[in-house]
């Protein structure tokens, strides 16, 4: 064999190489796209599902309802332990239908390297009836000891204390927005 054969079958060789190991890594990242996006659709399912539960009536302060939501998501998240893959972006509560269907969007991006950068999942929101006579928790907040702001449940705000109150309460008594579990609405 001469010299330069010898350098092109290298050179041949290389090529295979990167090939195949491109090749693995957009098999591995196609992967992982697949079990993010899975989890994450149990994910949202999931904080729905409890949404469900509260049974929010959906004209009743949407934004506080996407705050809440956009928390019970990141909490499953975490307890899926995918919070190192995905980051959520928006989080909102769609009307359909005129009155008919609500629904969540949830938007989220991948913190890896993927061929989509950005996933949109959408489930149904069964809110309750403000005329069925229960007792909705959107309208409470919760205020702490000594502070000045109210929150709503899962701000980390609330490690110390943490006191039930009706919103509408909370506003009369001089309570502000949390900056932190309310920042969608500050920025409003
Ligand atoms: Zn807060």
């Amino acid at each position: 064999m001469k010299r330069s054969e010898k350098g092109s079958v290298t050179i041949e060789a290389t090529i295979v190489v990167s090939l195949v190991l491109i090749l693995l890594f957009g098999c591995l990242g196609t992967l992982l796209t697949i079990f993010v996006d899975t989890q994450m659709e149990w994910a949202v399912q999931s904080a729905s599902d409890e949404m469900n539960i509260i049974g929010i009536p959906f004209t009743d302060r949407t934004e506080l309802l996407g705050e809440l939501m956009r928390n019970k998501v990141i909490k499953q998240i975490a307890n899926r332990s995918i919070d190192n893959f995905v980051e959520v972006h928006e989080v909102s509560l769609e009307n359909v239908n005129g009155n008919a269907i609500n629904m969540w969007e949830v938007s989220y991006d991948y913190k890896f390297v993927s061929f989509a950068d950005n996933e949109k999942i959408h489930v149904p929101y069964k809110s309750g009836n403000e005329n069925d006579g229960l007792k909705f928790e959107t309208s409470t907040v919760y205020i702490t000891t000594y502070g000045e702001k109210y929150h709503i449940d899962e701000c980390f705000h609330l490690r110390k204390s943490k006191f039930p109150i009706d919103l509408d309460e909370a506003v009369k008594k001089g309570y502000e927005p949390c900056k932190n579990c309310h920042k969608n609405i500050e920025s409003r």
